[in-house]
């Protein structure tokens, strides 16, 4: 089946066309400056890259851009728009709604409305990517695939705060929980390489990107994960602050004399690797930093590698064990400084990463193993793919249909 995959944010809407019989995308490519003027850039292998400056007023004229692109003699993958089966949406915050991939339709767009509160940077997008493909591709199968879905089996022990109760009645205010779609991937491929039923697996996925979070998933269900509220709690990312204390808010309040959007900004866009190192949000200039000798940007990383290990210790105490460490996203996946500073000094726990596998990993990077023989604890970097879980979440609903 021919699914597009849609990821739609203010002003972009990136796209994958995959095969999903085959697994292969056939085209990728990204719309921009949506609503300013309008740029195309569209990808099919074996054939030239392609770059559009073109007029988009809205998502609907981006999608049609798509189309024109992917259908186009000299520069598409497909003869006519009949060819796209079905269409999966990112959609990033499901609220308590949504504990799985589902078929768009009046009721669920409904929901998806209601949880604009919970993540009014990203929702109001995500349904203009939708709506935009509703009115561009009419009668073809619209999937919203929700990167909190995964994180619902959470228990209440979990996703509660500590905060008066009718908040969370009022607002909805718990740990939510994101990057889901990820941590479902990894720990569904790390599954099937480990040898005891799935059942009683243990595993502790750290997706570490730009954005960054932990999960512990026991049995192929999520116990707990590091992100909350919002995709600002847990560990310290390129530009967010992660888990402070809560007084902190107050305080610079008070101080600085700053209004509760401009510590929202603070928190959000100037701390994280950028706040502590003073050097940037991209933790490749950090380390260059370090080469060069720059104390605070050892100090950004060592407080990163602290947290990591502190949250894979804390989610082993809740599984009752851990039998697998999977590292994933940008930094998990190219950075062995960090895989090794995080699992340093957990030999305790059963954890023997081997140094050498973990400095030499082959490019390109493919799921490697970087734990010794004799480990208990398995290692694994296994590059993610959320596109890929869109695609195949979105065939399987339609294949129903
Ligand atoms: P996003 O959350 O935006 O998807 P990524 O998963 O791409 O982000 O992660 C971005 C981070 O990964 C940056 O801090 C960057 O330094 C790091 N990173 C990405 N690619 C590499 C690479 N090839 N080598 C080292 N670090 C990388």
């Amino acid at each position: 089946m021919n699914v597009l995959v849609v990821n739609a944010g203010s002003s972009s809407l990136k796209y994958q066309l995959f095969d999903t019989d085959s697994g292969v995308v056939k085209a990728k490519g990204n719309c921009e400056r949506i609503g300013i003027d309008g740029r195309l850039t569209h990808k099919v292998p074996g054939k030239e890259d392609y770059v559009l400056d073109t007029e988009m007023k809205n998502h609907e004229d981006a999608v049609k851009n798509v189309i024109k692109a992917l259908t186009d003699d000299k520069i598409g993958c497909i003869s006519s728009m009949s060819e796209i089966q079905a269409v999966g949406h990112r959609v990033v915050h499901g609220g308590s709604y949504f504990s799985g991939s589902v078929l768009a339709n009046d009721d669920v767009m409904e929901k998806l409305e209601m949880c604009i509160d919970l993540a009014p940077l990203h929702t109001p997008p995500a349904i203009m990517g939708i709506k935009g493909c509703v009115a561009a591709m009419p009668g073809v199968p619209q999937v919203l695939v929700f990167d909190t879905a995964f994180h619902q089996t959470m228990p209440k022990e979990a996703y509660l705060y500590a905060i008066p109760y009718e908040y969370y009645e009022k607002y909805g205010i718990r740990r939510y929980g994101f990057h889901g779609t990820s941590h479902r991937y990894v720990s569904g491929e790390m599954i099937k390489l480990l040898d005891i039923p799935a059942e009683e697996s243990r595993i502790i996925t750290c997706h570490l990107g730009n954005g960054s979070s932990i999960s512990a998933v026991k049995g192929g269900k999520v116990l707990d994960t590091t992100m909350g509220f919002t995709p600002l709690d847990g560990l310290m990312m390129g530009t967010r602050c992660g888990a402070i204390d809560p007084a902190i808010v107050t305080f610079l309040m008070e101080k600085e004399n700053m209004s509760a959007a401009e510590v929202n900004a603070v928190l959000n866009k100037k701390s994280g690797f950028l706040g502590v190192s003073g050097i940037s949000s991209d933790c490749r200039d950090v380390f260059k930093a370090i080469e060069e000798g720059n104390e605070r940007a050892k100090s950004t990383i060592d407080a990163l590698c602290y947290q990591i290990k502190k949250y894979i210790g804390s989610y082993a105490a809740a599984m009752g064990g851990v039998d697998a460490i999977v590292f994933t996203a940008g930094i998990g996946e190219n950075t062995p400084e960090i895989r090794a500073g995080a699992l340093e000094g957990l030999e305790f726990l059963g954890v023997e990463l081997d140094l050498d596998v973990n400095a030499n990993v082959p490019r390109p990077i493919s799921t490697t193993c970087l734990s010794k023989p004799s480990s208990k604890v398995k290692v694994y970097l296994i590059p993610t793919n959320e596109e890929l879980v869109i695609a195949n979440d979105t065939a399987e609903i339609v294949s129903k249909l």
